[in-house]
């Protein structure tokens, strides 16, 4: 169903509009096949969890925003589907958050990254690194996978990241920086591996980063502390498992949710 006949009516319009933007971007040459299969695993999940962002993701999306604020060279990580869902809300928390604001691709060519960049100009996004930057790679990911500018990327100590493989984010992890991971799948690897894991949907919880950001840009750095320091990735993982369980729990037991 094309882009402008999903009627609104339709029970599952948000969803089918979502899809339809991953089609737009894929058609545009931003998104490449495995994306829009990645998407459907994302899908899944998000069913699983009632398509709505949960307590733990929320307590996960205040830690990333707070690890922005209070990072000396935070970079936003952006790949084909995050850029063709949320351009203007990337463009939105890098502004608040200070964020450079980076292409990084596992499925790299130089003509997908530069469209998806002028994708992101479009978009208004502010604070992009130029595809032209100075390159160097990842340790561990020495491939086309691991390419990264030196001032962006290689150089960030906080790095938010969405949608992304686990070997890549396993590699950031071990270069020393502080990695915050949207992904729905807590089972993932880029889940486990992350500092703090954002079960919750890209566009949602990019959203809710923006509003959290508004309120946490006046706190103190003491305050942006201390919401780092009480925050624990495996009780959200745990929760997010939880969440999961309990959906389909009372599902068993009544036959629907
Ligand atoms: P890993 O390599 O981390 O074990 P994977 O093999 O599933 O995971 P990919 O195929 O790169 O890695 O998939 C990206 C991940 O992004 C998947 O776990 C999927 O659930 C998740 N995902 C897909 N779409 C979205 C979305 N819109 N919002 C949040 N997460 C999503």
């Amino acid at each position: 169903m094309a882009h402008d006949k999903i009627p609104k009516s339709h029970p599952r319009y948000k969803s089918l509009m979502i899809r339809e933007k991953l089609v737009e971007g894929f058609r545009r040459g931003l998104v490449v096949p495995q994306g829009l299969i990645a998407h459907g695993r994302g899908e899944a999940f998000d069913y699983i969890l009632g398509e709505r962002t949960h307590w733990f993701a929320l307590e996960a999306e205040r830690a990333a925003v707070a690890a922005l604020l209070l990072a000396e060279r935070p970079v936003i990580s952006v790949n084909g589907n995050y850029a063709a869902l949320a351009a203007r809300e990337i463009g939105e928390l890098a502004r608040l958050t200070g964020a450079l604001v980076e292409v990084n691709l596992f499925h790299r060519t130089e003509d997908r990254v530069r469209r998806i960049y002028g994708h992101l100009k479009d978009h208004g996004v502010p604070n992009l690194m130029d595809p032209e930057c100075e390159k160097t790679h990842i340790p561990g990911l020495e491939s086309m996978r691991g390419i990264v500018c030196v001032e962006g990327l290689y150089k960030a100590d906080v790095v938010l990241l969405a949608i992304e493989d686990g070997d890549r984010t396993e590699a950031f992890v071990a270069a020393g920086k502080a990695v915050a991971a949207i992904d729905l799948n807590p089972f993932s690897r880029t889940a486990q591996k992350a500092t703090i894991t954002i079960v919750d949907e890209a566009i949602r919880a990019t959203r809710n980063m923006i509003a959290i950001a508004r309120d946490l840009k006046g706190k103190s750095r003491e305050e942006l502390e201390s919401i780092i320091r009480s925050y624990d990735n495996r009780r959200i993982l745990s929760a997010a498992f939880k969440a999961m369980l309990d959906r389909l729990s009372y599902a068993v037991e009544r036959g629907f949710l």
